[in-house]
């Protein structure tokens, strides 16, 4: 694959290319789906093609096939070319200013102990049957859905700076949903494997069997659980929830191509405008938000991105206060960077690249302090656990959140379960209201896999970490 991009590269320079790549993918997917004992679904995909992508005279071109045989290849070159040319009437005045980038050649994969490729069909199954059967044996539950997904994607980029990249990253998750059901109605409480760019030792490192009881009689206890009292409350948030929160609130809203209007489908615009740089307080002095494409096990850790820039770390927002953004080579001049972050991704060769959400995190506290310390501090609030419904504006500003599993806390204890709890803020009045998180021993990461973007869509993954934190004061209730 590696001496076709090479061809597409010769075929797509030519008078007036600024840049061109060839990133040729194949992406191996398989998804095993049980509901209570039976297997309701099983898949086993592949998808290989190339994409070819040129900037000519200030205007981009975008072609690619499955078909990697030379001649083809070449001709959707041809066909990048051509697009580039047809779209130079639709050009910005300013052009594109693309960002220089040193050629790379390295090849990088991501670290397994085993391939989950290797591992036969029977032993998932086995598994997520049995989780299945110990999620049943909890009087009242009626149902037990389970999943496990597994990708390999193996890549070759090749672009016109001199870069001839390799990358091989394989992704793990598996998670299960069991519903109780009574006269009322049906609740649910869900466990997972959380997605990472692991091995099947992912899988086997969860104890996703040893939790199932534990999972099953908390959906039945959802079923009796109070309703969500109506005011302002503190909130202590775990880190399987609060990654949907940051991802909403904050990943979207500083992904610059969205911040500068050139890409509204399906999530909008901004609020954190980029002459707020440096100075917009985001929140508390205790919020500082680093991105980090080279965390272990990260769904963004993936070496390179599809603009040929290395995964990197840096801070989005330091103390409180906006320091940076998402960037890619498109768009990161409008800032004053020298250099893209590298956060420029596709979800297969026949996408053309975006800006996606990093791997980014809430950094831990600096000092000691466990879950337990942190619910005995709060007088009466809220711990809510997972990930449920979401909604925000198109600014990024005004949400409301539910969850998967809610506990009251009333003088420094928990005090049973609640239900149909959702909250309320502005997004920078909420991480205003950050004012303790427990400290690194707690800190975890998150994956999102089914990040939406683009037009036409796009799904990408990434994760994100922190450890517990809590919110004083934030409205809840009121929606069901
Ligand atoms: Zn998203």
């Amino acid at each position: 694959m590696k001496d076709i991009c090479l061809d597409a590269i010769a075929a797509a320079h030519g008078r007036g290319v600024t840049y061109a790549d060839a990133r040729a993918v194949c992406i191996r997917t398989q998804g095993l789906h049980t509901e209570d004992e039976r297997v309701s679904s099983l898949a086993d995909t592949e998808s290989v093609g190339i994409g070819i992508r040129v900037l000519l005279d200030g205007a981009w071109g975008f072609a690619a096939t499955s078909d990697l045989s030379r001649e083809a290849v070449t001709a959707t070159a041809r066909q990048a070319l051509a697009i580039a040319g047809a779209n130079r009437a639709l050009r910005r005045p300013e052009g594109v200013a693309w960002c220089p980038e040193p050629a790379h050649r390295e090849v990088f994969r991501t670290p397994m102990a085993t391939d989950p490729f290797t591992v036969p069909l029977e032993t998932k199954l086995d598994l997520l049957l049995r989780v299945n059967g110990a999620v049943l044996a909890v009087g009242g539950v009626r149902k037990c859905h389970s999943h496990m997904q597994f990708e390999r994607r193996h890549r070759f980029l090749a672009n016109t700076d001199g870069s001839v990249i390799e990358t091989e990253t394989v992704t793990s998750t598996a998670r299960y949903t069991a519903t109780a059901v009574n006269e009322e109605g049906a609740k649910t409480r869900t466990f997972e494997a959380t997605g990472a760019t692991r091995g099947y030792e992912h899988i086997e490192g969860t104890p996703l069997l040893e939790e199932a009881p534990r999972v099953g009689a908390e959906a039945v206890e959802q079923l009796s659980a109070k309703p969500c009292p109506v005011g302002e409350m503190d909130l202590i948030l775990n880190p399987s929830h609060l990654a949907l929160t940051m991802h909403e609130s904050i990943g979207h809203a500083t992904e610059l191509d969205r911040v500068l209007g050139m890409e509204e489908s399906l999530a909008g615009s901004s609020f954190a405008t980029i002459d707020q740089l440096g100075s917009l307080v985001y929140g508390s002095p205790l919020m500082t938000i680093t991105c980090d494409n080279t965390l272990p096990g990260g769904l963004a850790t993936l070496g390179f991105d599809d603009d040929g820039v290395p995964g990197q770390r840096w801070d989005l927002i330091r103390s409180g206060i906006l320091v940076d953004y998402q960037t890619d080579r498109e768009t990161c001049r409008a800032i004053g960077a020298s250099r893209s972050h590298g956060s420029c991704r596709a979800d297969s060769w026949a996408s053309v690249p975006i800006i996606r959400q990093s791997n980014f995190g809430l950094a831990p506290g600096s000092v000691s302090l466990t879950p337990d310390e942190l619910v005995a501090d709060t007088e009466r609030g809220i711990l809510i656990d997972g990930m449920g419904s979401f909604s925000i504006d198109q600014k990024r500003q005004n949400f409301q959140f539910g969850g998967d599993c809610f506990w009251e806390i009333r003088n420094g204890r928990i005090a049973g379960m609640l239900k149909d709890v959702t909250y309320q803020a502005l997004t920078t009045r909420f991480w205003g209201a950050l004012d303790a998180v427990c400290d690194k021993r707690f800190w975890q990461s998150v994956g999102v896999m089914n990040c939406g973007k683009g037009d036409p869509g796009q799904t990408a993954r990434m994760s994100h970490s922190s450890a517990p934190c809590r919110f004083r004061g934030i409205r809840v209730g009121g929606a069901r």
